[in-house]
């Protein structure tokens, strides 16, 4: 011992004698640098961790936005007479608020016991627990979590942080942070707003908490377990409900009877020892066999899905972008505030409408015999070499292409046949040991068709269909919406007639040429009818579709104009590089047009010129009344009045005489305006009209681009007929009104000037100040010697109607302009007598 002391000191005293000066400062300073260095690690981890605390806290959400509202109630959807169409509610989105009076004590104290006892006397989050926590989790070794959670926190866990499902670990501390923070937070500012935070609390946890079986809030687990109001509950009820939230899968009481009732039993001991009930309450409670009730009840629960129709598939598509784009919502955000936030969306739908436009679509005499059923198809599969394979149906085309059939496409004459050659498929490409993995098969009739009817006045859309035949599921392929298919001609008014007028480039009276034209590009210009028509009005050339004229005009324009205005007719799908070109004038472009924005581009030109962006809502308030969104936007004038007017005027000769007589309306007395599309080959066969009441589009063809066979392109007509006479049924006789700004003049319907000695005389409808002033010299009679003056009356009739039938191609040619009211003069009749033949033959048909 001694030995070992004595060597200590003197090694001591080594050291010390053998280090220099110099040598110990610099032990002494590395020492200090050490201490300085690891306090200011220690100081710096602590500045770190207040920081991030800080961080976390600084992103917590504002106590304003942290809407402790339960998420998670049905949203309803009114008509637009205020009815109720349909309630939308996710799994977890069937809530029936209920206030804390409507609940019993019983179920307040059953809840509390259990879930956190010292509810009423904490400050929102509860030091014992979270001791009592840690100490689990340490002692446990992680591998148990005790739910330190009170239940201010775990209503915000419910209602604030809805992402806690799918959070990472890191995720999971930061809100954990969050959560405490902000239940103190909310507890203080409920009590400073006067209110009284434990009832708020506790009436809001009720409403959220999951029950289980998909029951929603209390009242709803009232109704689905035992069939009553929450108010009616009894005490061995309210221990049932209280022993789920810990978790609803596992104390399921339908499922799991036995554990649900052992920890039923542990809810009503907690609540004899906190002194919410007597010995007596707590053995009744007991022995009452409450499962015996869930059972009977249990088995009366629907979970029937209805399906969506087109109108509130699209309405929630507007909702949810709208949610995000004014509100700055995340899509999860949207879904949740749209399935389960409770919202009231009053749509614009007219059940009128959307139901007579479903009928319609529904019944198979609208649509050609032998209609084909289109194939859509998925296969997903693991290899047996474990690699994963998916197969689409255009592989299965490709394949069955190769085998040989080299016509072989999707659209097949029966079901049958359809799954046949999916199974010959199948049989093919999935062999020994292989996985199938999913599998997607759904039969659609072809070819398609869908149609949008908007109120002009308003742009509200009343109806929608996206596809013909009963709709089987929801939110499934709309091609009113989703589908972008060529416009055709009616382009023609949009991109070039409307630009045109409005830019004073020309009139309905303005002659122009139809002859040989070629595309900047040197492609010819043809029309449908292949032949050329000499020269003639712009009315006549709206009226037939004549192709080259349109051509010529958008040169005339350019067009980047024309593109301009379809932009400003809300056509979004245009390609700014390659679609302005001349062919945008025939609605050659590029991707296509949805008919819902075909649709009200066209309800602008009868809204006086006035663009509204189609609306499917026109409020959507949040379950306090609130209004989130809401569309009430005055439209953009694309258009002036007079052009609008002008345009409508030209389309209803198209109705009347042009290539739109098969759409006529039964009841005549109702003006109508309209404009056909066909494209290439009758791939895509449209049109769109309008009434002073609504406006219509309706687009027909197969979704594969297939060609509409000769039979397969009438029921364009008999759809939009059918639809159009049953949602004008007793509608009263209008007009399309004359705008002042638009004034009626004689012309002279070959030349286009005022109508002189021995013109064909029309009127014509021009905007202010744009008439012709020159008088027409061409038709000055040579004096015919020795003619009888004195015609007979009906040869005077006869030949009026000659005239009519030369501009009108025969067909009901009482129109406005033109024909009609040039009987008395006497030049013409003699005119048409000697040599009026001279219209005939430029009318037929161009073509669409
Ligand atoms: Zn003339």
């Amino acid at each position: 011992m001694d030995l070992g002391k004595a060597g200590v000191i003197a090694e001591g005293e080594a050291l010390e004698s053998s280090a220099p000066r110099v040598g110990y400062r610099v032990v002494v300073v590395l020492l200090r640098a050490l201490l300085i260095a690891f306090l200011s690690f220690i100081i710096l981890g602590i500045c770190m961790a207040a920081g991030a605390y800080r961080g976390i806290i600084d992103d917590t959400p504002e106590i304003s936005d942290a809407n402790i509202m339960p998420m998670g109630f049905a949203s309803f959807i009114y008509d637009r007479d205020g009815n109720e169409v349909r309630k939308l509610n996710s799994v977890n989105g069937n809530r029936v608020s209920v206030s804390l009076d409507e609940i019993p004590l019983n179920m307040q104290h059953a809840i509390v016991a259990i879930e956190d006892s010292r509810f009423y006397e904490h400050n929102g989050v509860d030091p014992h627990g979270m001791i009592r926590a840690v100490i689990v989790a340490l002692s446990s070794g992680f591998s148990r979590s005790e739910g330190a959670s009170t239940i201010t926190q775990q209503l915000l866990k419910n209602n604030v942080f809805t992402g806690w499902m799918t959070e990472t670990k890191t995720q999971r501390i930061e809100r954990k942070i969050q959560e405490q923070y902000l239940a103190v937070e909310l507890e203080k500012s409920l009590r400073e707003a006067g209110e009284d935070p434990k009832a708020v609390i506790l009436e809001n946890y009720l409403n959220t908490v999951n029950f289980g079986n998909g029951a929603y809030g209390v009242q709803t687990a009232a109704q689905t377990y035992f069939g009553k109001n929450a108010r009616d509950l009894t005490l061995s009820e309210c221990a049932v409900l209280a022993a789920i939230p810990q978790n609803p899968s596992q104390f399921n009481p339908i499922l799991y009877p036995e554990e649900n009732a052992s920890r039923m039993h542990t809810v009503l001991e907690y609540m004899l020892e906190q002194n919410y009930i007597t010995q007596d309450e707590y053995n009744e409670a007991m022995s009452d066999n409450v499962y015996d009730r869930i059972k009977e009840n249990s088995a009366s629960v629907s979970t029937e899905e209805e399906v969506y129709s087109y109108f509130v598939d699209e309405l929630i598509s507007q909702v949810k972008q709208d949610l995000m784009a004014q509100k700055g919502y995340t899509e999860a955000q949207a879904n949740s505030a749209i399935y389960s936030g409770g919202l009231k969306i009053y749509s614009t739908e007219d059940p009128a409408v959307q139901s007579v436009m479903e009928s319609e679509f529904t019944n198979p005499d609208n649509f050609p015999e032998g209609s084909e059923v289109g194939l859509d198809w998925a296969l997903t599969v693991d290899k047996a070499d474990g690699s994963r394979v998916n197969y689409s149906r255009e592989m299965l085309q490709t394949y069955f292409q190769e085998q040989g059939d080299e016509n072989f496409d999707l659209n097949f004459s029966s079901q049958e046949e359809a799954q046949s050659y999916v199974d010959q498929y199948k049989a093919a490409v999935v062999g020994e040991g292989d996985t199938i993995v999913a599998e997607r098969i759904s039969f659609v009739p072809e070819p398609q068709a869908c149609m949008t009817v908007i109120d002009q006045s308003t742009g509200e859309v009343r109806g929608i269909v996206g596809g013909r035949g009963e709709k089987t599921g929801s939110l499934t392929l709309d091609r009113a919406t989703d589908s972008e298919r060529q416009p055709g001609s009616t382009f023609k008014i949009l991109s070039t007639y409307g630009p045109a007028l409005e830019r004073g480039e020309i009139t309905l009276a303005t002659t122009e040429t139809d002859d040989q034209f070629n595309y900047s590009d040197g492609q010819e210009v043809k029309n449908s009818d292949n032949t050329h028509h000499g020269t003639m009005t712009v009315r006549k050339a709206i009226e037939t579709s004549n192709n080259v004229i349109a051509a010529k005009l958008i040169t005339q324009i350019t067009p980047e104009v024309g593109y301009d205005y379809l932009t400003r007719l809300g056509i979004t799908t245009l390609d700014s590089d390659k679609d302005t070109t001349q062919s945008l004038a025939l609605g050659g472009i590029t991707n296509g047009v949805s008919n819902l924005e075909l649709t009200a581009a066209y309800a602008a030109v009868a809204n006086k010129g006035v663009y509204n962006k189609p609306a499917f809502y026109t409020k959507v308030t949040d379950r306090s009344g609130n209004v989130l969104l809401e569309n009430a936007s005055s439209g953009t004038k694309v258009f002036k009045e007079s052009t609008a007017y002008l345009l409508t005027s030209a389309m209803e000769d198209v109705m009347k005489a042009g290539t739109g007589t098969q759409f006529q309306m039964e009841d005549t007395s109702i003006a109508v305006a309209g404009k056909t599309g066909t494209t290439d080959s009758y791939k895509d066969l449209v049109f769109v009209g309008y009434t002073p009441y609504y406006t219509c589009g309706i687009w027909t063809g197969y979704d594969t681009n297939e060609e509409l066979s000769e039979n397969e392109r009438q029921y364009i007509n008999t759809l939009w007929t059918n639809v159009m006479n049953r949602i004008h049924e007793g509608k009263a006789a209008k007009n399309f009104a004359v705008p002042g700004s638009v004034e009626e003049v004689s012309i002279c319907s070959q030349s286009g000037l005022l109508a002189g000695t021995g013109c064909p005389v029309s009127t014509e409808y021009f905007a202010e100040g744009t008439a012709p002033t020159t008088v027409c010299t061409q038709h000055i009679p040579t004096p015919v010697p020795t003619a009888a003056p004195t015609v007979a009356p009906d040869i005077t009739q006869e030949a009026s109607q000659g005239a009519d039938a030369g501009t009108y191609d025969g067909t009901n040619g009482t129109g406005e302009d033109s024909g009609a009211g040039t009987g008395g003069n006497i030049w013409q009749t003699i005119q048409n007598l000697f040599g009026g033949g001279d219209t005939s033959g430029t009318d037929t048909e161009t073509g669409q």
